[in-house]
């Protein structure tokens, strides 16, 4: 692929920025934006930067209808000195392009790609917020937009970045929530999308959303499709049960989510010699574990959290409480080092955090 000038635009007047305190996720978006093309004959091009704007599409363009689209989610953390840091983004432009291959989306250069939001964040550096637990948020996604209704990949794309400023995930500490197990809907079956990061797995979810809504839990934990006897995954997070002291996680079955923070705490635990295992794990063992009083603690792992503590799981009719409804050591630990790495304030032995200012 040859490396293609990169067109920046800058916006003629900055928006006003929000305060820290009155940050959401993903509300506020920054000044600029980063969008390149794709054709048939050119393959990508036009990269650019260009004021953050609304888009012109043709009704008929294909994401709306027949949704080929991808995504991905990272966060850019700004240090007390004012360094600031990406983590493992390499990770997330190659599971683009993981996800991009199955929706039939051409791929595009992950260097390049890196290249391109070091130079859309060098540019909105002043929208990364700096009181504690806040960060940039960053989204690169991927369109359909050739304007044919045949049911066909596309041969046009639109390839973006976006960046929002997001609030501490928990402004009042770390706090367990409380899931609904799923047993009606499914998120994802073996051989459908459910590895990919696309639309139409997040809006398929609503329906479950709203039953956890329903039974006062703030999350779905979703079931295997075929049985609805092993666990997958916490809403858009992986999930960990600690079992007498040993850490238990589904393994890549096929129809989860090979999530960033995942690998981290698996590599995390190895480092501290804690035993950590890839298996299937079925709900009943789960609520076995809990009778006889070995299931410890249970955590969701996502970019946007990092790590969320679970304190209750509703499942049919039993109720299982987890360590007492309280943070558990190793999620706490495990939390305080992996932002304590983000954020620059912990030494970062594996060498996982991208320093922007590395290459100015
Ligand atoms: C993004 C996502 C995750 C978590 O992945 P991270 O890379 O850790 O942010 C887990 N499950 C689903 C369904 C997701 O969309």
């Amino acid at each position: 692929m040859t490396t293609q000038k990169l067109e920046i635009m800058k916006c003629t007047h900055k928006k006003q920025k929000p305060e820290s305190s009155a940050l959401e996720f993903g509300k506020y978006f920054t000044d600029h934006m980063f969008i390149m093309d794709y054709s048939e004959e050119k393959g990508w091009y036009s990269p650019r930067i260009i004021p953050y704007q609304p888009l012109t599409l043709d009704p008929a363009a294909m994401v709306f209808h027949y949704g080929q689209t991808v995504f991905e989610g990272l966060k850019a953390y700004r240090s007390e000195d004012g360094s600031v840091r990406l983590f493992r983004p390499e990770e997330n432009f190659k599971r683009l392009n993981q996800s991009s291959d199955r929706l039939s989306i051409p791929p595009i250069d992950e260097a390049q790609m890196l290249a391109y939001l070091k130079e859309l964040i060098r540019i909105d550096k002043d929208w990364i917020p700096t009181m504690p637990g806040t960060s940039l948020y960053i989204r690169p996604f991927v369109i359909a937009t050739e304007p044919t209704l045949g049911v066909a990949p596309s041969r046009n794309y639109k390839f973006m970045i976006i960046l929002s400023p997001v609030g501490a995930y928990y402004k009042e500490g770390i706090n367990p929530i409380g899931i609904f197990v799923e047993d009606q809907y499914t998120r994802a079956a073996p051989g459908g999308t459910g590895t990919a990061k696309t639309a139409g797995n997040y809006c398929a979810a609503y329906k479950a959303q709203e039953r956890a809504t329903a039974n006062k839990q703030a999350q779905v934990l979703w079931l295997d499709g075929m049985e609805k006897k092993y666990v997958e995954e916490v809403g858009s997070m992986n999930v960990f049960f600690k079992l007498n002291g040993e850490v238990h996680t589904p393994g890549l079955s096929g129809s989860i989510l090979e999530g960033i923070t995942r690998k981290s705490v698996i590599e995390l635990l190895k480092s501290w010699d804690i035993p950590v295992f890839e298996r299937r794990i079925s709900i009943e063992e789960i609520v076995s574990a809990s009778k006889s009083g070995t299931l410890e603690e249970v955590f969701g792992t996502g970019t946007a959290a990092v790590i969320s503590p679970v304190g209750e799981l509703l499942w049919k009719d039993h109720k299982i409480v987890v360590n007492n409804n309280e943070t558990g050591a190793l999620s706490k630990r495990l939390y305080t080092e992996l932002t304590g790495i983000q954020t620059g304030e912990q030494k970062d032995p594996f060498g996982w955090t991208v320093r922007l200012e590395d290459e100015e």
